[in-house]
This record gives C-alpha cells, structure tokens and sequence, in this order.
C-alpha cells in the first residue's frame, strides 16, 4: 500500500513510525515532510496548504490512502479533494472541520446541544466588543474566531490587557479575516487535560488523555507556544471524569455534529477544563494535537492503519483501539528563543540509540546533515511503567542530543507527579 501524509512536524513524524508498523504499507508520501521525516518517508516539497499541488500529486502517484494531520489543509478542504479524487482519507470533510476553524461555531453548537463550556458573547463590531468590555468580569478571555497558529486567544486578566487584545485583534487584524468575529467568554479554573478521540461520526474511542505544557519556561512562565512537552495519561483525568465526558460532551458533540448535517470522521481534539461544576470545554481541533500526539500514539497498541481505516468506513464501532497501561513523556528541544526569534541553521546530532524515540519538527536537510528550521525542533519521547521513570528516561535521552542554542524546559511531568503525589 502506498499511503500520503499531509504535513510536517513532529505530529506528523509520529504519525508516520506509527503506520509504518503495518506489514502492508510500501512507500509512505510525506507532504511536504521535513529534514528528519525524510529517514522514515519520501518527503515531497508540496504545502501542507497547496490542496491543487497535493491533488495533481496524487494524479501521477499511485496512492492508496491519506491522511491529511493539520488543521489548515483539514478547514481549506483537502480531505474533500482527495476523496473527489477516489482516495480514502482520514480527516473531516470541510464541513465539519469547522469545528475548529471556527470558535463562533463552535460556541454557538455548544450552546445549542447543551454541551457544557464557558459563557460567552460574540461581536463583530470593535466598539460593541469594547463597550461590553467595560462591565463584563474580569478576568475573561478573547478569542479570533479563525484559525491563529494557536495564538489567537488571551486569558486577560485585567481590563486593559482584554481591551489591547480586542484592538489587536479587530482593528489591527493582527490575524487577518480569523479576527473579523472574537469570542469573549468567562474565564475558567482547573485543571486541562487533553483528550484526541477517534470517531466515525458515530462511535467514538477515546484515546489515552494527556497533558500539555504550553508555556515556554519552568513553572509554567514566559509567552504560550505550540508546546513544550506531554505526558500521557493525565493523572487528574480519572476513570469517572471519563464516563462523565463521554456522556455530556463527546457523544453529545458527535450526535450533534451528525445533527447538523457534518458529520465528523477522524481524530476530534477535545481540550477541557476540569472545573469545580465538572467538565468544560475550551476548544475543539478537529485534528490530532501536537504535541499530544507525541504521547498518545506511542502508547497505542492496536494497528494504527487499521483504526484509521475503520474510521474512514464508519466500522469503528467493530474495531478494537487498545493502549497500553504505561506511561509516556514527550520533551520538546527548541531553538533558544522561541517563540519569539531564534537562530537556523545548527547541525542537529542525534545518537542512533535514540533515534526511534525522536520526532522531528523544525529541522531541515541541508547537504545531507540535518540543522534546525524552526521553533521547535523536535520532541523525544520515553515509555515506561511509571510517570516517573518516564519522565527521567525522557530527559535522560534529550540530554544526548545536540545542536547550537538548544533549549527545552527542565519541569515536563512535574505537575502531573505533584498530582499523583497529592
Ligand atoms: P491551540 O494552540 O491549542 O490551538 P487555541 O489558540 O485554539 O490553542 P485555546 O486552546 O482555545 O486556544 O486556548 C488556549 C489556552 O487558553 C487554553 O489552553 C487555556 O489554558 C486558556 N483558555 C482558553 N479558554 C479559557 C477559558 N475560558 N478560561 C480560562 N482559560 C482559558
């Protein structure tokens, strides 16, 4: 079988090691993959985004399946291309990526269906948002209604910094069209937790839960990033919180996408708040997270081909989706600076040893050595017995790779073993 993979971090990386332990598949078709994907697919220098270029790709290779991983080409309609095309896909059709691609959507099917998540009010005039803004409580949260590269939402928590987020984002169109209509809504507590779940628009198999760490430095400090490490599973995501989210937010949110006519098939992200009146939800991707993924997948027992497969045939219902009873943890190696500027360009040496365990990201061949093209370079992930030893094993093998102004936090885990501990 000949497989394509639309995108290229470190998501995708996963992604990729993990279908490659099918028997069956042959060659697997990375779009436009990176430095260190290229080990483990022919990466091919299409845009994730360049849904013509990925199609006309398509028309003189043989492929047999796709997946299309992040949310752009997933909310621009690749997955559509593709199946108009004859290939299988797994991912959500347009119409139901929306779900992600818009925070106003996604709130107002919340609201409709009863699904619990924080109150909020929508604005698409600046002056109407800043007027609301001068009684509303504080703290409180603003969201671009599009898609933002993750940085499209501000936990303000004074009026001020509310007021700057609404200019910035309405008047400045600091995120384009994405800003046109903001969310603001009532600021949550407690603890997150991450939850990717396979679905078939009908039945759902949630994955194992996991943590994030989004911040860039120890203790949770400095500016948001698109992660600094993972755990899995979430040690405040108990056995009865499970069956309560499965009750009062995933089936719900796949009754009601199915309701409204767009049926999602695919990896749905829920990422919740486990607050004092139960569980929230923040936000819906309609994608696998990254670096969620990092964590998740690792510990999956099934066959990842197979799952994907009965997903896109709506036979999930049929198809066993087993993890491991272990625990994993991602360290993300970034660039010294990130998210705000770093340097490219550094050598990248990573000992075979560990190799199997590395998912690259920002890294890019140039004259045959890998040097880093990004942010984030790439994520190491340990699997052990215990959240502790992973944990250990983790950092353990990320110490044994270099590259110039490397960076990576020293506290990926901590928060989830104080839990444990408590
Ligand atoms: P991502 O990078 O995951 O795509 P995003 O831009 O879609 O992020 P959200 O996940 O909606 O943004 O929000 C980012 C973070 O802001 C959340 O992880 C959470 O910590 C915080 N946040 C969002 N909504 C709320 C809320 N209502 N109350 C408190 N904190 C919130």
């Amino acid at each position: 079988m000949n497989l394509l993979v639309v995108g290229g971090g470190g998501r995708e990386h996963t992604i990729i090691k993990k279908l490659k332990q099918n028997p069956a598949v042959e060659t697997i078709y990375a779009l436009p993959g990176n430095g260190g994907i290229a080990a483990d697919a022919t990466c091919v220098d299409i845009k994730a985004t360049d849904i013509e270029g990925i199609v006309a790709f398509t028309r003189n290779t043989k492929i047999d399946y796709a997946v299309v991983a992040p949310d752009d080409p997933l909310v621009l309609g690749c997955v559509d291309a593709l199946e108009a095309e004859g290939i299988p896909c797994f991912g959500p059709r347009a119409n139901a990526a929306i779900i992600e691609g818009s925070k106003v959507f996604s709130k107002d099917l919340m609201k409709k269906y009863g699904i619990p998540t924080a109150a909020y009010e929508v604005f698409s005039d600046p002056k109407k948002a800043l007027e609301y803004l001068e009684t509303s409580p504080i703290p409180t949260v603003i969201k671009a209604d599009g898609l933002a590269l993750g940085k499209g939402v501000t936990v303000a928590m004074t009026r001020w910094e509310a007021r700057a987020a609404v200019r910035e984002i309405m008047e400045d169109k600091k995120f384009g069209k994405s800003g046109d209509k903001i969310v603001i809504e009532e600021y949550l507590e407690g603890p997150e937790v991450s939850v990717l779940a396979f679905t078939d628009g009908t039945t759902v198999k949630p994955m194992v839960s996991s943590m994030d760490h989004k911040r860039a430095e120890d203790g949770d400090n400095g500016p948001n990033t698109g992660g600094m490490g993972t755990v899995a599973p979430n040690p405040f995501y108990t056995e009865g919180i499970a069956e309560e989210c499965m009750q009062t937010i995933f089936l719900p949110t796949i009754r009601a996408m199915k309701k409204e006519g767009r049926e999602f098939r695919g990896c749905l992200y829920f990422g919740l708040m486990l607050t004092k009146k139960g569980p929230k939800v923040i936000e819906y991707n309609c994608r696998f997270g990254d670096p969620e993924t990092q964590v998740v997948l690792p510990l999956l027992e099934s066959d990842l081909l197979t799952v994907m497969q009965a997903v896109t045939n709506g036979t999930l219902a049929d198809c066993e989706v087993k993890f491991r009873d272990a625990y994993a943890c991602c360290v993300v190696l970034a660039s010294m600076g990130y998210p705000v500027h770093y340097d490219k360009g550094y050598e990248i040496t990573i000992p075979d040893a560990v190799k199997e365990h590395v998912y690259v990201a920002g890294a890019a061949l140039k004259d045959g050595k890998l040097v880093n093209s990004g942010g984030r370079v790439l994520g190491v992930t340990a699997v052990a017995d215990s959240l502790p030893e992973a944990v250990k094993e983790a950092y353990a093998m990320a110490d044994t790779i270099s590259f110039g102004n490397k960076y990576c936090r020293r506290d990926i885990g901590q928060r989830a073993l104080s839990a444990i501990n408590q």
